[in-house]
Order: C-alpha cells, then sequence, then structure tokens
C-alpha cells in the first residue's frame, strides 16, 4: 500500500519538476531496493544505490515489516510454531536487507550524507524494533506458544528459537506496565541517538590529529617503507615534500615501535589516548557517562541489579561473577609478568644512557629492542615474506585442508566500495557455498579496527536455500611505491582472525534467520583460526618473499615460534585493563555524575594498573562498549580460553585432522546462534573447556 502511495508521489514530484532543470531521482520507481536486483547471485547492486535511496527504503521496509506483523496478529487460527514463530523470523525480509547494506557502508564507505541519514534513522529504527518488541497483542501469541511449548514436540533448533525470541520480549520489556514501557522506549531512543554521536565524534577525533613531520632527521629509525606511506599520506593532504603520520594504527604505530624521537612519539600517542577527550565538540566523555547511567536505568527498570547481569544473562558466562573470576585470575596472572617487561626495558634505557624512566610511549620502541635483543626477531626482515595477497591464499588454503572450501575471485560483481576484492566459495563437491567481499586497506571514509559482517545470511525460513554474502573488512598496510602491501605479524593474525569469521557465516546450516549469537562464544572460530596462521606447515605454505619467492626460512620460524611468549604481559594486562574497566561501569547499580575520566583513573589506580601502561581502550573511545561489546569486551578473553583448549583437539590429532575439523564444523560452525553455548562447545569437545591452555600459550604460569 505504502509502496502505490510512494510511487504515486514519485510521479507527482517527476511532473512537477519537468520544467526545472535537475530531474527528480528519489522516486521509489529508480530505489534498487524496491526491485528484483537482477544481479548475479542476487548480490546487492551497490553501483545502483545512492544515499538518497535509504530513507525511503527505510520507510518503505518499516512499513513493509509493520503489514507483516499485522497479518500475524490479525490470524484467526490459533497461535503456533509456524503462524507466530516461525512467522516472525519472515517478517521484515526488506528492513534485514537495507539495514544490513547502509550498516555496512556507514562502517567502510561513509560520508556526510551517511552520517546524517545514520543520524537521522538510528532513532527512527530503534523506536519501531521497540513497537515490535512492545506490542502487547503480538506478545500475547508469542507467550501462548512459550507456554505451551512442552506440548509441541519442537526439534532443538526450534525450541531455541522460541525460548530466545520470547526472552527478547521480556527483555525488551514485554511485561511490563504501559508507563514503564513508554520510559523504556524513551531509554532506548536516547541511547541510540548517544551511540551515533560517539562514534562519528571519534572518527572525527581520530581524522583531526596530523603529526606533520617538516625535517627528515626526525624521521631517524623508521624503515623506507614507512617513510614512502608517511610522505604518500602527506603529499595526498596537499602538503608535498613533508611526512605525515596520523592516529589511525597503521600509521601510528610503526611510528611508536621505530621512531627515535621520543618527543614525537609522545606527541602522537598522547593524541591517540585524549581522543574524544579534549573538549572541544567532538568531546566523548560526556556521553559515555550519560550512556552508562541510561543504562543502569534501563536495567533497573527490566528487574535486573546491573546492566552487566542483564547483558550476559544470555552469554555463555552468564553471569557477572563469572566473568570477573576469569579476568581477576588472569590480571593476577598477568599483572607481574608486564612489571617485569618494565624491567627489561628501563635496563635497556639505562644502558644507553637515556636517563629517563620508561613511559607510555615508550612502550613500542622498547619492547621491539627487547624483542630484537632477546628473540632477534625484526618486523622489517618479516615482513617481505607476508605478502597482502600470499597471506590471504595462507589462510584460503587451511580453510581448503580443513573443510575442503575453495575460493575464486570472480569479476564484474558490483562492490561495496571499488578497492573490495570478490570471491566465489566453493564446498568440496563443488557446489556453491557463498560469496566474500574483502577490502583491506584503510581510508578516511573507513572506520578503524577490522571486522566481518554479513549482506546477506544463510538461511532457508522462505522454504529455499539462501547463500550467505559476507563482508570482511580491514585497515591493513597499504602498498608502497613498486612493492606490494608487506604486512606485519599482528596484521597475519587479524587476517586469519577475521577469516574465522568469515567461515563461521559461510559454513553456517541453519533454517531460520533469526539466530541468537555470544560475543564470548562467537570469537572461538574466528579466534582459532589464528593458531592455524603461525604454525610452521602453514606458514612454509603462504610465507614467501615478495621479491624472491624464497619459502620463508626455518630460522626465522623458529624466532616466531620463540617469540610467541614476547610482550604477553603488556598485549594481557592492557587488554584486561579495558575489560574490567567495561564490566566496571556496567556493575555500577546507580551513576549520578559521573566523571568518567576520573572515574577510570581511581578504578586503574586501585586495581593496580602500572603507569607504564595505557588502558587498551579509555572511556572517550572505547567504542566496543557503546556499540554492541557493553559488559562484552571479556568476550575475547573468553573465547581465548575456548580457542585455545579447542585448538588442543587438533594438536593432540593433527593439524588438519579430518575428524576434528568435520566435528568443529557440524558441532560449532553450522549451528551457532541456534544452540546453547556450552552444549556446542562440549558436543565438540567431549568436555567443558580448560583454562591452562590459555596460560601456557601466553606464558603466564
Ligand atoms: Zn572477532
Amino acid at each position: 500500500m505504502k509502496k502505490t502511495l510512494l510511487l504515486t508521489t514519485g510521479l507527482l514530484i517527476a511532473l512537477m519538476a519537468c520544467g526545472d532543470s535537475a530531474p527528480d531521482q528519489i522516486g521509489s520507481e529508480n530505489n534498487p531496493f524496491f526491485a528484483p536486483y537482477g544481479t548475479q547471485f542476487d548480490v546487492h547492486p551497490f553501483d545502483r544505490i545512492l544515499p538518497e535511496h535509504f530513507v525511503p527504503a527505510f520507510e518503505e521496509a518499516m512499513e513493509r515489516q509493520n503489514t507483516d506483523i499485522r497479518v500475524i496478529k490479525e490470524d484467526p487460527e490459533a497461535p503456533d510454531f509456524d503462524n507466530t514463530i516461525a512467522a516472525l523470523d519472515r517478517s521484515g525480509e526488506l528492513l534485514g536487507e537495507v539495514s544490513r547494506v547502509f550498516f555496512a557502508l556507514s562502517g567502510s564507505n561513509t560520508n556526510d550524507e551517511l552520517k546524517k541519514i545514520n543520524r537521522e534513522m538510528s532513532p527512527r529504527l530503534a523506536a519501531h524494533r521497540d513497537e515490535i518488541r512492545l506490542d502487547k497483542q503480538l506478545f500475547e501469541r508469542v507467550k501462548a506458544v512459550y507456554d505451551a511449548r512442552e506440548t509441541l514436540d519442537l526439534d532443538s533448533e526450534r525450541s531455541f528459537l522460541l525460548e530466545n525470541m520470547y526472552s527478547d520480549y521480556v527483555r525488551s520489556g514485554a511485561l511490563l506496565d504501559d508507563e514503564d514501557q513508554e520510559k523504556l522506549k524513551a531509554l532506548n531512543q536516547e541511547l541510540s541517538r548517544l551511540r551515533v554521536s560517539f562514534s562519528d565524534n571519534l572518527l572525527a577525533e581520530t581524522n583531526a590529529f596530523q603529526l606533520v613531520i617538516k625535517d627528515e632527521s626526525d624521521l631517524a629509525g623508521l624503515s623506507e617503507g614507512v617513510v614512502k606511506t608517511a610522505a604518500g599520506a602527506a603529499a595526498a593532504a596537499g602538503m608535498e615534500g613533508k611526512w605525515l603520520f596520523t592516529t589511525h594504527k597503521p600509521s601510528m604505530l610503526p611510528f611508536l615501535t621505530y621512531a627515535d624521537n621520543r618527543d614525537l612519539r609522545r606527541e602522537l600517542y598522547t593524541a591517540y589516548t585524549m581522543r574524544g577527550n579534549n573538549d572541544n565538540e567532538h568531546d566523548n566523555t560526556g556521553i559515555m557517562a550519560d550512556i552508562i547511567s541510561l543504562r543502569i536505568e534501563k536495567a533497573e527498570l527490566l528487574g535486573y541489579d546491573t546492566y552487566a547481569d542483564y547483558v550476559l544473562e544470555r552469554r555463555m558466562a552468564k553471569t557477572p561473577v563469572n566473568v570477573l573470576d576469569l579476568l581477576n585470575r588472569l590480571w593476577d596472572a598477568s599483572l607481574p609478568v608486564a612489571k617485569n617487561e618494565v624491567v627489561e626495558m628501563q635496563k635497556i634505557i639505562d644502558r644507553e644512557g637515556g636517563g629517563f624512566e620508561l613511559a607510555t610511549w615508550d612502550w613500542w620502541y622498547y619492547a621491539e629492542k627487547l624483542r630484537k635483543e632477546k628473540y632477534e626477531l625484526d618486523d622489517t626482515e618479516l615482513r617481505p615474506y607476508f605478502e597482502l595477497d600470499k597471506v590471504r591464499e595462507g589462510a584460503f588454503w587451511v580453510a581448503n585442508q580443513l573443510y575442503g572450501l575453495s575460493f575464486e575471485p570472480i569479476e564484474g560483481l558490483p562492490k561495496p566500495h571499488p578497492d573490495a576484492q570478490v570471491f566465489e566459495v566453493f564446498e568440496a563437491d563443488g557446489s556453491h557455498c557463498g560469496i566474500m567481499y574483502m577490502d583491506f586497506h584503510p581510508r578516511a571514509s573507513k572506520r578503524q579496527g577490522a571486522w566481518c559482517g554479513g549482506f546477506r545470511r544463510q538461511n532457508r525460513a522462505g522454504g529455499e536455500e539462501v547463500d550467505p554474502i559476507i563482508n570482511l573488512v580491514c585497515n591493513f598496510t597499504e602498498p608502497s611505491g613498486d612493492a606490494p602491501a608487506l604486512i606485519s605479524m599482528d596484521e597475519v593474525a587479524t587476517l586469519f582472525h577475521e577469516f574465522g569469521h568469515a567461515l563461521d557465516g559461510l559454513l553456517s546450516d541453519v533454517t531460520f534467520k533469526t539466530t541468537f549469537r555470544s560475543s564470548d562464544f562467537s570469537e572461538l572460530p574466528s579466534q582459532i583460526m589464528e593458531n592455524w596462521a603461525f604454525e610452521p606447515e602453514v606458514m612454509r605454505h603462504y610465507a614467501k618473499h615478495y621479491e624472491t619467492g624464497e619459502v620463508i626460512p626455518d630460522r626465522l620460524i623458529q624466532k616466531i615460534s620463540n617469540s610467541t611468549l614476547f610482550n604477553q604481559g603488556f598485549i594481557t594486562v592492557e587488554y584486561l585493563a579495558a575489560s574490567l574497566l567495561d564490566m566496571e561501569y556496567h556493575t555500577l547499580a546507580e551513576a549520578t555524575d559521573l566523571d568518567v575520566v576520573a572515574f577510570e583513573t581511581a578504578y586503574f589506580d586501585r586495581i593496580g594498573l602500572i603507569p607504564e601502561i595505557v588502558s587498551r581502550y579509555r572511556s572517550s573511545y572505547f567504542a566496543h562498549i557503546v556499540g554492541g561489546y557493553a559488559a562484552g569486551y571479556y568476550g575475547y578473553i573468553w573465547s581465548g580460553v575456548l580457542d585455545k583448549d579447542a585448538f588442543e583437539a587438533f594438536k593432540e590429532t593433527s593439524l588438519f585432522d579430518q575428524e576434528t575439523a568435520q566435528r568443529f564444523r557440524t558441532a560449532i560452525l553450522e549451528r551457532n546462534g541456534t544452540a546453547d553455548f556450552m552444549e556446542m562447545y562440549t558436543d565438540f569437545r567431549g568436555r567443558e573447556p580448560e583454562i591452562e591452555p590459555l596460560l601456557r600459550s601466553r606464558g603466564l604460569q
């Protein structure tokens, strides 16, 4: 119905615009979301999707979902699984399509128009979701099916869907009275607005700072490749003949690691750690405080002691106590290791006659010296063996050895950004498995970090098999001059990590569109892949010198393996500090006039964080906990326990043991999101996870 209206309006505007020079483009007849895409594999027509298509598409999509919901509510038949739960799962098809495209582009290829639409649409989408979640008539039907669940003879996938869907309604306030529901709606909309502001501010702050070097002597210590990249960045910014470094990690980390000029290291790192905390129009401290206090209100309204209790109820960890048990145990094990690392680095400073105490901006620089000294491992010696395309091929090879998958580049498909590469993925029997986009390098329109999402999820909710379309996005070192992109060890690990998420999406074998994943479990499929990245057998396959083609020598493989314990005190403490801060915020029972900077300072003092380490994220740029990782940043190390313990199953047999791989695939990858997390794990491992493999792998025992 709305569609007809839109068509008419579009026509009207087009007619009225006849005399004008610019023809109207907004009419729905031009909106690619409203017609079959007509593309190969039905991929999204990125080349035809323009910013102005999103708002009408979102509006139409919400309207269509409302119609779907009305049909469910007005069904004269008594509520049952198919006419209520499965029908709800199928509702909002178009909204899913539009949202996934929009939010993927907002992350990796944004512009002022998309940012504006995001600010406009986020609260409206939150309100739309609330409208459905708080629909009494609809909830009555869901509840009726839920209450009758024992009599319905549902299989485990259907039971899991029903129980979690019911719980979603309750957690969204379905059992609240009208007044409290209105309060909750207002809270959600405000939270959603604040989230967008926080991330816009963070991007602005990250782009705002420029370390411009005019004097060549200030580049001392930096490799030729890093200098070239910085010269290119300066030229692109209209500063020919100078060198530009930014707080984007691929630019910042090499500078912190190699630049001899201590003052400039301090300037750059300080700019990084002060992002969002500069008392300007992009300040995030007040926004974070508001977010925390609104979440406390929300938890209270829904009957939870704290926001962490609310979040964790649905995670593998279940309770804040379980999370804190693990984090505290690791904190106690890692803090002395980090302190010892400080002592070792201070020795170098003293020996060199530095005459100062190690500070936060010195850590990477002296850690690198220590690494060279202790392990003789030099990043610049390794990079020539880590050519991005070959590392990617290496990841593909591992997936082939484990699961028989193969990956073929495919030309001519529309892409979310011209830089993206596209692959068709095949099963061992040659059948189509899915499509995967990979977009590797930084640009101003892309947010920081690396992530893997999907433009379409595998399901067969509508009766037909829908194949997944995966989108993997990174911010890796760019090609420089004539050399291809040569990436760091960290970036190799990140590539395998994100590729693990991609496999989780590609190998999914579920019925319904609605799945219930958990961040403390969802990092298992990704993190386990990092283990293969540095196995000698795997490195010999992909790590070949970009100029000579020489396979990485055993000498370097040995050094890499020796160095796995390197800097683990720092890595673990830096991460745990952020995880503990996240838990500290979200286990607060009240927060009036919260000053987040004072709060984090006092907290880090209390837990004994050493002054040489800044938490991996500070409140003003802790985007994870503003987004989906609130009371959830611990999930990486929780998954770390799982991934090390799970990888042992391969170590106990062999790296590519087919039976173990098959069990990992069927117990976990194929049904992730449709079964209890501990049950999936024990189905794979035959027992619950153990922490010892993680402690051993980090030298924390
Ligand atoms: Zn991940």
